[in-house]
This record gives structure tokens, sequence and C-alpha cells, in this order.
């Protein structure tokens, strides 16, 4: 089910995220609909707070020549992280039509559970190291304008408040009502496949 992103700047942004106790079908299914929320968005990365969930859960896109597939990680961490910066363009689902160049570390390795609940850890580098660390920043209540100056910090939150207070949402096609209670998929068939095969082709950025 796709689910509606809230937009910055909302308290649940700036929220820390809390552990997932145990890998259920509950958790699975709010994967899933992070999943779908994500392409349906056409975004590289989604965290479960920008859905409305205090959770330590992200979904991010990888792309390659061959294909494209989605992490579904849970209560992901950098356990190590490599000094050397690197500063890419960046965009956020709840930052619509936002982008700044973030500094960040060129590799990190993640240790995380999947969605089995089963041990992984990620050697990441380039795009996908930036987006790993971009969403796990989610987790504890930081997004992109937190690595911005004051000033431009203060200019997107202007313009995202006035944006917000004219209804501004994403776009993404039909979202369902919200619901933050019950993240169960019921009936509705997966979009994810179709929405995967679109996605084919070299990789672009966040
Ligand atoms: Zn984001």
């Amino acid at each position: 089910m796709i689910r509606e992103v809230i937009i910055w700047p909302d308290p649940i942004l700036s929220a820390k995220c809390e552990e997932v106790p145990v890998v259920d079908d509950a958790v699975r299914a709010l994967l899933h609909d992070m999943e779908e929320t994500m392409l349906a968005c056409r975004g590289a990365g989604l965290a479960a707070p920008q859905v409305g969930f205090k959770l330590r859960l992200v979904t991010v896109l990888v792309r390659s020549e061959t294909g494209a597939q989605v992490l579904k990680l849970v209560n992901p961490r950098i356990v190590k992280r490599e000094e050397a910066p690197q500063l890419m363009k960046e965009g956020c689902l709840s930052l619509p039509g936002y982008y700044e160049q973030v500094r960040r570390n060129r590799h990190v390795t993640v240790e995380s559970l999947d969605e089995t609940g089963a041990k992984v850890e990620i050697g990441a580098e380039g795009l996908l190291a930036h987006a790993l660390q971009h969403e796990i920043d989610h987790l504890d209540g930081i997004t992109l304008t937190d690595h911005l100056s004051v000033i431009k910090r203060n200019l997107a939150r202007a313009k995202f408040v006035k944006a917000k207070k004219k209804g501004m949402r994403w776009q993404a096609e039909k979202p369902e009502p919200k619901d933050f209670t019950d993240p169960t998929t019921k009936e509705r068939p997966s979009r994810v496949p179709e929405l995967l095969e679109q996605l084919a082709g070299p990789p672009k950025g966040p």
C-alpha cells in the first residue's frame, strides 16, 4: 500500500526512532509499504518516520546495469566509516523538489537485520554509501537540512512551512488515506514488481 510521505518540517522527522524488537509479519508489511511508496514516489530511499512510524526501518534502492533491487533493513547501524569525504547532491522524499550538496563518508559498513530477521553486513561506497547514511540519519531525527548552513536551513524551513500551508503533498499516485497504526497490506496487489521493472537501467542520484 502506498502511504503518504510526511513533508519536513514535522516533529516526527526530528524524533529518535525506536529499535524494532521482533521482525514479524507487521514489520514485513510495513517494509513492503515503504518499498512500494518509495518506488511510486521515484525515491532512492525511505525511512519509517517519513511515513509516520517512529521505528528503525529503512528501504534503499540499489540500481545497477542489470536491474534494480530494494534493501529492506531493520535496526541498521553504521559500524565503520572511512573518513574520505564525498560531496553529492541529495534530495529527500520529505523535501519535494529540493536538492542540495551534502558531504558524507565515501565508504561505510552497515550492520542490520533483513526482513527475515537474519543479520546482514553491507559494505557500501559512492551512491549507496550516501543513501544509507541519509536514511540512517532519519532514524536519529536528522534530515539533510541538518547538514546545511543555518542560513540555508532557515530558508528551506520557511519555504516548506509556506508550501505545507498551501497544501503541498507528495504526488505519489493515489496515496492511501493516513493510517499510522495498521501496517497491513490487506488484499491489495503489490505494485513493487512493476515499479522495479521501470527502474532497470544505470544508477542515478538520490
Ligand atoms: Zn530523506
